[in-house]
């Protein structure tokens, strides 16, 4: 009766965690798994794929699964792949070195002057052995995404309720230097939006009337995956809505997708192949 109970427990604990850590897997999806070990820490990034490789998206934040779900819907009818970082549900990395413990935005990493900053915010000491290992970590990220392949990047990302927003882009607000154009759907809620670095990508998200930023190439060079591609002249988009909203996290994506092979025919013609 005990190994019974135990075994129950232990089933119900793996589920929850399960549910808490995994998005819905379905039948036929195939998992592969890159595994970065950032001192103490791992991290996981687990490729999901299903159907043809259509569509590539990544989500470097842990805490954030809506947009993993709204992948998951997306590939299971049309295929594609996803790559979800997995290192504990939270949205930092937290991990020791020699004794101290260290913590920083995984959206933080992509050069070295974000590396410092995003470690300086959280008020961790200088250490050029941890700029380093975290230099490396977003090398094993960029290597197994391959943008260089997909031609584009196209992240996942949630955010909360009110705070930051469509809005938080326009004059007169804390991020307007970052935007160099921004158009508002006031029939949104304004959490859920679209950031890219291309104008030609702007301009076609536009003609959908869908929240969009285009991103200032005079903006702060803060390490984060935009800014990186950016400067690689990747075209990039971030598919980002307030966490719950499914629904909309998935249309935004459907758009998305159109307006990427809208704007780069060839990328549509590569997805055909
Ligand atoms: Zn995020």
């Amino acid at each position: 009766m005990l190994k019974y109970i135990l075994l129950t427990t232990f089933i119900f604990c793996c589920t929850l965690f399960s549910q808490a850590q995994h998005p819905p897997v379905f039948e036929g999806i195939q998992t592969d798994t890159s595994v970065i070990q950032l001192n103490n820490l791992k991290i996981n990034l687990v490729k999901y794929s299903y159907g043809k490789p259509n569509i590539h998206f990544l989500a470097i934040h842990d805490d954030e699964d809506t947009g993993i779900r709204a992948a998951f819907e997306y590939i299971r009818f049309s295929g594609g792949t996803i790559i979800d970082s997995q290192y504990g549900n939270t949205r930092n990395y937290k991990f020791a070195h020699k004794g101290l413990n260290f913590q920083t935005d995984p959206n933080s990493i992509y050069s070295y002057e974000g590396i410092v900053m995003g470690l300086e915010k959280y008020g961790n000491i200088d250490s050029d052995e941890v700029v380093e290992k975290l230099q490396e970590t977003s090398r094993s990220v960029l290597d197994y995404y391959r943008a260089d392949q997909h031609g584009y990047m196209f992240t996942l990302h949630n955010n909360a309720d009110g705070g930051f927003g469509i809005t938080s882009y326009l004059k007169g607000y804390p991020l307007e230097k970052t935007a160099d154009s921004v158009h508002v759907n006031f029939d949104m809620d304004p959490d859920d939006l679209i950031l890219v670095t291309e104008l030609a990508l702007f301009n076609n998200f536009k003609k959908q009337n869908v929240n969009v930023v285009l991103q200032s190439e005079g903006g702060p060079e803060d390490g984060s995956l935009s800014v990186y591609a950016m400067y690689k002249k990747i075209p990039y988009i971030n598919v980002e809505v307030q966490h719950g909203h499914d629904y909309e996290h998935l249309r935004l994506i459907e758009i998305a997708i159109k307006v990427l092979h809208e704007t780069y025919p060839h990328l549509k013609q590569k997805a055909t192949e």
